[in-house]
């Protein structure tokens, strides 16, 4: 497994969906010649060469390359365009596996993915808060790694709070984790490289990488117990300083009164705007679910508390939208059972307060990961940090 990590780590890391620069080092070539095969696939080696604007010879260089290293597999040949019919070629999905987690709500899951991303193995156990949370990460990482087919390329886990790739540490007032060492923990039981990330940061990547946005700018926002945001941003997943970025939840909307917030000051945003405020609004005494909250979005009594809600947040992302100059607002989590009043509501009021010239081009949808956004996202990661492509 070393040497498969050790050839992983040949090609030029990336943040996904960087601009893919042409003919310079080998091992830019090479991840060049893999993102076009995830691209284009069912592809051929001619096909490389021209998107690449590489030589016949080196594009088929790169290819054989990435049969050895079993990312990529010959797939049988193609329609003849006169001469000998092509060989087909496309990303292995047996190449390599993921292994993602996803530590943000009361129930942790874990994923086994394939090389192209699909998934192929998923696991829950009921998560732990306090010192038990890190042994029950752990334990989702056995099994899984215990029942892989393929070298592991790494796992990538999404966690709340902030969350230090670098320094493998994750703060969590949900988890009751304080700068917990997790990636050396995981370290300890897989020999795999360990990736990091907030969860609405995982949730924004997925996003990125799977939806079928026309634009290199995305702000998602997650709304549900909390607020917290994800920014793609010029192609780049934006993590800001100590990974902070997005935890907009905690800023106060108004200067010295309402209710008091989990963090302990009053009038945050997430007072406001989340869905267990909402549910205080309402005065329900229901857990959060999303069950509960189609019941909210169908019941006539809880529409001026929804409209609030949605103003609310609307008032704050305004600006988001404005400073980044983003024309998509996603949003993700159990306000998205709220439906299309709530979503419309939404769009109005950040389409009321910009410029009017961008206005119109603003658009609020529903995010199209579902449950397993942070999970994907999760995944991305490992795929663009170890290999240097996306899906
Ligand atoms: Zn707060």
């Amino acid at each position: 497994m070393r040497s498969e990590n050790m050839s992983a780590r040949g090609l030029t890391r990336l943040t996904p969906r960087a601009k893919l620069t042409k003919g310079q080092t080998r091992s830019n070539n090479l991840r060049l010649a893999l993102q076009i095969i995830f691209d284009k696939a069912p592809t051929s080696r001619a096909e490389v060469a021209r998107e690449s604007n590489l030589t016949p010879a080196t594009a088929s260089g790169l290819v054989d390359q990435l049969i050895e290293l079993d990312l990529v597999e010959s797939i049988g040949t193609g329609p003849s365009a006169g001469g000998k019919p092509p060989m087909l070629i496309a990303p292995n999905p047996e190449g390599r596996q993921i292994i993602a987690l996803d530590l943000s709500s009361s129930t942790f899951r874990g994923s086994l993915l394939g090389l192209t991303g699909e998934t192929e193995l998923t696991v829950e156990r009921v998560g732990a808060t306090h010192g038990e949370a890190v042994a029950v990460a752990l334990e989702i990482v056995r099994e899984l790694a215990g029942k892989a087919s393929a070298p592991i390329l790494g796992v990538g886990i999404g966690a709340p709070g902030v969350v230090d790739n670098q320094g493998g540490t994750i703060t969590s007032a949900n988890l009751h984790w304080d700068d917990e060492t997790v990636a050396e923990a995981f370290a300890s039981v897989i020999d795999a490289p360990i990736h990091l990330i907030n969860d609405a940061h995982g949730a924004a990547l997925a996003e990125y990488a799977r939806a079928d946005i026309d634009a290199s700018n995305m702000v998602l926002v997650r709304v549900g117990f909390g607020v917290g945001a994800g920014y793609v941003l010029d192609g780049y997943l934006y993590r800001g300083e100590h990974a902070a970025a997005g935890e907009i939840g905690h800023v106060r909307t108004d200067a010295d009164e309402g209710a008091l917030c989990s963090c302990g000051s009053r009038g945050c945003l997430e007072t406001k705007a989340s869905m267990s405020a909402l549910i205080a609004d309402v005065g329900g005494d229901r857990p959060l679910t999303r069950a509960y909250i189609e019941d909210l979005a169908a019941d006539p009594s809880a529409q001026d508390a929804i409209a609030r809600a949605a103003i609310e947040l609307g008032r704050v992302f305004s600006t988001v939208v404005a400073a980044f100059a983003v024309n998509e607002l996603t949003i993700w989590g159990e306000a998205t059972s709220l439906g299309e009043n709530y979503r419309l509501a939404v769009q109005d009021e950040i389409r009321k307060r910009v410029l009017a010239k961008a206005a119109d081009r603003i658009e609020v949808r529903y995010a199209t990961t579902g449950e397993d956004a942070v999970l994907l996202g999760a995944a991305a990661l490992v795929l663009s940090a170890e290999l240097g492509v996306v899906w």
